[in-house]
This record gives C-alpha cells, sequence and structure tokens, in this order.
C-alpha cells in the first residue's frame, strides 16, 4: 500500500468535510492530518521548486493566506490515484476534462493559483512532504 500527501489549500479549507468524503469514497485510508498555517518560510520551502516562476510571490501570499489541512492518504497507487481526483492544475481546464475531479467541483476557475487542494507528484516528494507536515512520524 502507497501512501501519499494531500493538502487542502486555504480556498478549499471551508469544504474540507466534502472533500474529506470524496477521499474515502475512493478507497483512500486518511492515516493522519494536521489543520495548520503556514509560515512565509514553510510556504517558501514547501514551493521551492516554484521560486523562480513569476507566480511565486502570489503563490506563497495565497498558502499562508488562511489555514490549510495536510493528510496522508494511503491506498493501492496512492500518489497517482490522488492527482487523478485532484483534476489537472488548472481549474478550467479540469472544468473542461474532469468535471468530477476535486479542482473541477470545488474550484473557482478565475484563479490559476488558488486550486483548491495539492497532491505529491511521485513517491520522492511524498516522502519529502510528508516529512515537512509530520515530522515525528517514521513511515517504514
Ligand atoms: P500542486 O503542486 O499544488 O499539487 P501541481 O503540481 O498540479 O500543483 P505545479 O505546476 O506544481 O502544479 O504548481 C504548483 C502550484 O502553483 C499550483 O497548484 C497552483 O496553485 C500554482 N500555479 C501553478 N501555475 C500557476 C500559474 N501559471 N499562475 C498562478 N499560479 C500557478
Amino acid at each position: 500500500i502507497q501512501r501519499t500527501l494531500a493538502m487542502i489549500k486555504p480556498d478549499g479549507i471551508d469544504k474540507w468535510p466534502q472533500i474529506e468524503k470524496m477521499i474515502l469514497d475512493e478507497g483512500f485510508t486518511i492515516v493522519d492530518r494536521r489543520r495548520l498555517r503556514l509560515t512565509r518560510q514553510e510556504a517558501e520551502e514547501f514551493y521551492a521548486e516554484h521560486q523562480e516562476k513569476s507566480f511565486f510571490p502570489d503563490l506563497v501570499t495565497y498558502m499562508t493566506s488562511g489555514e490549510v489541512m495536510a493528510f496522508i492518504l494511503a491506498r493501492e497507487d496512492a500518489v497517482s490515484q490522488w492527482r487523478r481526483l485532484l483534476g489537472p492544475t488548472k481549474v478550467s481546464t479540469a472544468r473542461r476534462q474532469d468535471p468530477a475531479s476535486i479542482r473541477a467541483v470545488f474550484g473557482d476557475p478565475s484563479f490559476d493559483t488558488r486550486n483548491v487542494a495539492h497532491g505529491s507528484d511521485s513517491l520522492v516528494s511524498a516522502a519529502r512532504e510528508v516529512k515537512f507536515f509530520f515530522p515525528d512520524l517514521t513511515l517504514e
């Protein structure tokens, strides 16, 4: 069984019960969860791979604008299955290509940065991101 890191972003936090229901309906187990507000430094570290992008300052401001909820999710192919349930990065694309996805259902297509939730894109990033949010947890 694989594990991945999911995060509900500030624009999705009020919808967490509905999102959590979709997670469970898709056969994921919630291994752990944490609700917190990221500091600027933490948001910059989490999205460090994007620091050269033009949208980076907006992304950091947005990610620190409210609370987020981080989850460790487990199921078969958790990394790719959670990305599938999330849908495409852009909400407008998600609405066209995958209207049942979390970003399509809960996102606002007027904003590229606000896309409801995040998912690790590989097993390597899942390990890094789980450690980022749950530093005390040791996954075998
Ligand atoms: P995430 O890493 O949050 O799961 P992703 O892997 O689907 O998203 P990335 O390309 O890694 O997408 O972008 C990281 C985040 O940066 C996006 O989820 C979105 O919030 C924001 N973002 C990406 N592209 C843009 C853009 N062109 N304009 C504004 N914000 C963007």
